[in-house]
């Protein structure tokens, strides 16, 4: 069997500017994808219409084009998705995979007895499984396995072998939320899926989503990308930076030293002495790939 070709996406939620953090995601993927000779994509996620900010995605979209990252095809805007989401949840509902759930927030963490579970990420409890019990319909939720089936193990490219049980770290999750929007966890799914996305490179922040991606897949019969979490960047107080803790937009007049930055918080320390983004680009690629053991003859030169 031949190997799909390699395709990298990076795929920003547009609730700000990019900041040290994003731009460290957008940078990993792409220089993934680069010594790779694969391509690379730009998706905007901006489904999530209250974290959405007017702009954003547009002024993203400039300052990685400042940056040197171009996608490679136009950028793919979920909002325009949203048929496939449905259709995917079609799929599930017929096999039998989902139930509708009629629990708001507080009901499920007052279903919660135990003080150190509540203030920990809620695992849903599974009250609706059986049915509504007369509630309205909400959200519509994901059944996961029970017992060993529920293990999820995968290979991270930088930080080695994961697993997460389901059933106890999570519980049955959301897929289309009380508020008629898909879930993050459905729509990256299904667009990783069509896009032919065969490496997902992200943040750590992350990490914790991949075994329910991975499951869904399943679910869906779509294949399971390799995935790589880079460590998040963290603020002065250790937080890590996103558009919440209002991270500073970086400053995209200055490429080569918001680049710096970011490609030493990689580990990348040739790269970040460059004086133009062609030098920059060439040295950080051949970096990236030294240090994930990708052969180097042949690589193209950096953009
Ligand atoms: N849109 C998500 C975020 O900005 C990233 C999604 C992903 O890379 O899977 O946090």
């Amino acid at each position: 069997s031949t190997e799909p070709p390699y395709c990298g996406r990076f795929a920003p939620s547009p609730s700000g500017p990019l900041h040290a953090g994003s731009l460290v995601s957008a940078l990993a993927s792409f220089l993934d994808a680069r010594a790779h000779h694969g391509r690379w994509l730009v998706r905007i996620e901006d489904i999530d219409g209250p974290r959405t900010m007017a702009g954003a995605a547009e002024q993203i979209l400039q300052s990685l084009d400042r940056f040197g990252m171009r996608s490679d095809t136009p950028p793919i805007w979920q909002m325009q998705r949203l048929a496939h989401y449905e259709h995917a949840l079609e799929r599930l509902i017929e096999a039998g995979r989902v139930y509708p759930c009629g629990c708001t927030r507080k009901e499920i963490a007052d279903s919660l007895t135990n003080l150190r579970e509540r203030h920990q990420t809620l695992a849903y409890p599974g009250t609706c499984r059986d049915g509504l019990h007369g509630k309205p319909p909400r959200a519509w939720r994901l059944r996961v396995p029970d017992g060993e089936d529920a293990v999820i193990r995968f290979e991270d490219r930088w930080l080695g072998p994961q697993q997460q049980d389901l059933a106890s770290e999570v519980g049955d999750f959301v897929l289309k939320r009380a508020d008629g929007q898909w879930a993050y966890q459905l729509a990256v799914v299904v667009d990783d899926a069509d896009a032919g996305i065969t490496d997902i490179v992200r943040g750590a922040d992350l990490l914790d989503s991949t075994a329910r991606q991975i499951y869904l897949q399943r679910c869906l019969s779509l294949p399971t990308p390799r995935y790589l979490h880079v460590p998040v960047v963290n603020d002065a107080y250790g937080e890590k930076l996103s558009k919440q803790t209002e991270a500073q937009a970086i400053d995209d007049a200055h490429p080569l030293e918001a680049l710096a930055a970011a490609s030493r918080h990689l580990g990348l320390l040739k790269a970040s002495e460059a004086t133009t983004l062609d030098a920059f680009y060439g040295i950080a690629i051949e970096e990236w790939a030294a240090k994930f053991e990708q052969p180097s003859e042949g690589r193209p030169p950096g953009p």
